[in-house]
């Protein structure tokens, strides 16, 4: 099995080279490193190798793993947060999350920010091609409620996150993330407010989304493997945690 901390080296090359080929500074594009699933063991692994930055997707699981890793990691929330469980994510201190993909969801975020005194800062998932599998705004919907949602003043909106459909090859995804790079781009204009941030970009398209203007890429697989196709379950895993 390739050690983590060389896998860790060929993703951040492979950054590095997509920058390059869109004439970006490397620094401009951020790793998250998607640790769900993932023994704290291999995210121990990867935080001593130099990544910081790590995401998760379940609360419940962030709940086991969080306390247990040292206070260096930092902790992005990537999936689609259920509202029962915003108050125990905001005490996690999760320092931005991706996934927000309802006005209902963002105002259940600030309502309860406000309680906390909380200012989190926010993604706005939007679903680029229309999946009805998938969690976020349509674009003609974000257009609609944008003003709504920029008058959440607990809310530090920062830019836009999205998937493309699942694909085998790479290309494919690249007009959906040409498409969230558009739609950031009109409503910087139309709400002259700045969004700089783009989240998109998995294992298998991350140099695509990268070529594309992404911010953030969430990678987890090419970094971390498939290391056991169970994967960590905190429920399993209690009696190391109390
Ligand atoms: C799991 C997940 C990822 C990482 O996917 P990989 O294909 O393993 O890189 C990225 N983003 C979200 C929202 C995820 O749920």
């Amino acid at each position: 099995m390739p050690h983590l901390a060389d896998q860790l080296a060929s993703v951040r090359a492979a950054i590095a080279d997509a920058a390059a080929r869109a004439g970006r500074a490397p620094e401009e594009v951020r790793l998250v490193a998607v640790s769900k699933t993932q023994p704290p063991e291999a995210v121990q692994e990867v935080l001593d190798a130099g990544q910081t930055v790590f995401g998760e997707s379940r609360v419940q699981e962030a709940r086991a793993k969080i306390p247990i890793l040292p206070s260096r990691a930092r902790w992005h929330f990537i999936g689609h947060l259920q509202k029962n469980k915003i108050r125990q994510a905001l005490a996690l201190g999760f320092e931005l999350f991706h996934g927000v993909d309802s006005l209902d969801l963002a105002k259940d975020i600030e309502r309860i920010a406000g309680e906390f005194d909380a200012q989190p800062r926010i993604l706005l998932e939007v679903n680029v091609a229309g999946e009805s599998t998938k969690f976020g705004f349509s674009p003609a919907k974000l257009r609609t409620e944008m003003e709504e949602l920029l008058g959440l003043g607990c809310l530090q909106i920062e830019g836009l996150m999205a998937m493309a459909p699942f694909a085998e090859e790479a290309e494919s995804s690249r007009p959906y993330f040409a498409a969230l790079r558009k739609l950031r781009d009109g409503l910087q204009e139309e709400f002259r407010v700045p969004l700089p941030e783009l989240s998109m970009g998995m294992s298998g398209d991350y140099p695509v989304a990268i070529e594309e203007g992404a911010t953030w890429v969430r990678v987890g697989g090419a970094l971390f493997g498939n290391r056991g196709s169970k994967g960590w379950r905190p429920e399993e895993n209690s009696a190391t945690l109390e």
